[in-house]
């Protein structure tokens, strides 16, 4: 009993530094301590998380723009999409294929071919969004177009 009361006298919250008293898997003095750091916990890792979704997120309307003007499936060499700063990195899986892995960003899948170039297509599982997104989107890069035009390699 000694024993454990000197354990118990030395813990302290985590958040504030207060003494902790009672169970000894206790880690937070009270409830505030407890909501401070589960939202701090919950800040930091959606703010990463926000990150990676707002780079998957241009990474798609690159993508869609691309094939929006080209087609359903187009080559494009990948200095000419690292110039659109497309982030190779960020995808949201993998398929592991014969030929090798492509990766898919949403309903949009690439994959290295010869020569640096670049497939993308479109899978068929594609979800219609709003016409007006493909509108702006469109209008955009015509847009861009005329302000910085783009190489593109259309082999398909
Ligand atoms: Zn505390």
């Amino acid at each position: 009993m000694q024993k454990n009361s000197n354990i118990a006298y030395t813990r302290k919250c985590c958040v504030c530094n207060k003494q902790l008293f009672g169970r000894s898997d206790k880690v937070f003095c009270d409830i505030h301590c407890k909501n401070k750091y589960h939202q701090d916990v919950r800040k930091h890792t959606h703010s990463v998380a926000s990150n990676n979704i707002k780079i998957l997120n241009r990474n798609y309307v690159i993508l869609i723009q691309l094939l929006g003007v080209k087609g359903k499936k187009i080559t494009i060499n990948k200095l000419a999409l690292q110039e659109l700063k497309f982030d190779f990195s960020t995808v949201s899986g993998f398929e592991k294929t014969k030929l090798g892995i492509k990766m898919k960003v949403y309903e949009i899948s690439w994959y290295y071919t010869t020569h640096d170039n670049i497939v993308i297509f479109q899978n068929n599982d594609q979800r219609l969004l709003s016409p007006y997104v493909y509108k702006r989107w469109e209008m955009q890069w015509q847009q861009k177009q005329t302000q910085t035009p783009i190489e593109l390699n259309n082999y398909s």
